[in-house]
């Protein structure tokens, strides 16, 4: 694949004309990493795909991508989106890109403050109000409709143009679909524009397609209880969403592709974290490590049947909610200057097998 990013790449399946401008930072082309931990420990073929590796770290830039570019292209002269985070950053970056100006809507107090500070650094307006994601997303529409802004968010149909890609790279590098691919699902829109891609070059290459098996946070999981939550929880932020935009296109990936979505909790998703940093040298922020957390869940289940290739999607980088990385009790002390206090401290470990 060339570096030229996905609306160049993959331009033959994308609703591109001539006037859309090929814009691009450099995204998609994202690894695809087979992992050596958690494929010895359950058994199956275990790749993640990083999509942390992103320009501005996240997924979102996919799709975004197509959004901004047919933005421009319409003659649009500003955007608007709701934000859990990167759609923020992702939104301000290409705005930038395409030489339009930028609103974002985001939950006051919600957002990782990594993400805060790349929408701030690219120029974005941030507009933090008093209520949910939920709501400022309805916010959005309102006034998208009424201002005539191109809304950037999910809801716009490019985005998902843009986020299929993703699917198309891991049949693409795999030769073939995985039986299965595990993401997390917050407002649905990856897992429907993956399916939508799965399906796409099924059709077109008669390959087969992979179960879909979204993971939603316990305290934010409408679509495994099947009803809207009022007032999503969960310590990732990036799913933390209680009334999904894209409800039908996740069922509909789940149905039929015979897959499910399923919750985990906030100490499962923890644990997760924490494992594919210690164990697999993967740093991703919380809402990534659902698909993981699921993936193990399954495991100690006894639900994951050996001999399976399964891509976990990782959906953004670890260093944009660096207080969560943190906040699980961090602490250095700081030495003397002396080889002998260093050493010394160093032994310490030494019982440890450090030395
Ligand atoms: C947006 C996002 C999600 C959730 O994706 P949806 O399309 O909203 O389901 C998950 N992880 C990260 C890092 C995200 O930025």
């Amino acid at each position: 694949m060339s570096a030229h990013g996905v609306l160049e790449h993959y331009q033959q399946y994308l609703p591109l004309t001539e006037k859309t401008p090929r814009l691009s930072l450099g995204e998609g082309n994202t690894p695809l990493v087979r992992s050596t931990a958690l494929s010895q420990e359950t058994a199956c073929e275990i790749y993640f795909k990083l999509e942390g590796c992103n320009p501005t770290g996240s997924f979102k830039d996919r799709g975004m991508v197509v959004a901004m570019a047919k933005a421009a292209e319409s003659g649009a002269r500003a955007v608007v989106c709701a934000s859990t985070g990167n759609t923020s950053a992702s939104a301000a970056a290409y705005a930038t890109r395409a030489g339009l100006t930028c609103a974002v809507l985001i939950p006051s107090g919600q957002i990782a403050r990594g993400k805060l500070a790349q929408a701030y650094v690219y120029g974005a307006k941030i507009l933090a109000i008093d209520g949910n994601f939920d709501r400022a997303l309805e916010l959005t529409r309102e006034l998208g409709e009424q201002f005539n802004l191109a809304i950037v968010n999910s809801i716009n149909p490019h985005r998902l143009e843009g986020q299929k890609t993703a699917a198309f790279e891991i049949v693409d590098e795999l030769g073939r679909a995985p039986d299965i691919l595990a993401l997390p699902v917050g407002n649905a829109g990856n897992i429907t524009a993956y399916w939508k891609g799965f399906i796409e070059y099924a059709n077109l290459k008669k390959s087969a397609r992979p179960k879909m098996w979204g993971f939603q946070a316990e305290g934010a999981a409408p679509l495994v209880s099947g009803k809207p939550v009022a007032e999503p929880h969960t310590v990732a932020t990036a799913i933390k969403i209680g009334n999904p935009a894209s409800w039908s296109g996740a069922v509909r990936a789940r149905d039929e592709s015979g897959g499910e979505i399923s919750a985990v909790s906030d100490d499962e998703i923890r644990a997760a974290h924490a494992y594919l940093a210690a164990r697999e040298g993967i740093f991703v922020e919380p809402a990534s490590a659902a698909s993981v957390a699921g993936i193990l869940k399954k495991q100690r289940a006894g639900k994951l049947e050996r001999g399976q290739t399964i891509v976990c999607v990782l959906t953004g980088n670890g260093l944009k909610d660096i207080d969560f990385a943190l906040a699980s009790g961090f602490r250095i002390e700081t030495l003397p200057a002396e080889t002998d206090t260093i050493v010394r401290a160093l032994e310490l470990f030494s019982e440890n097998k450090f030395l």
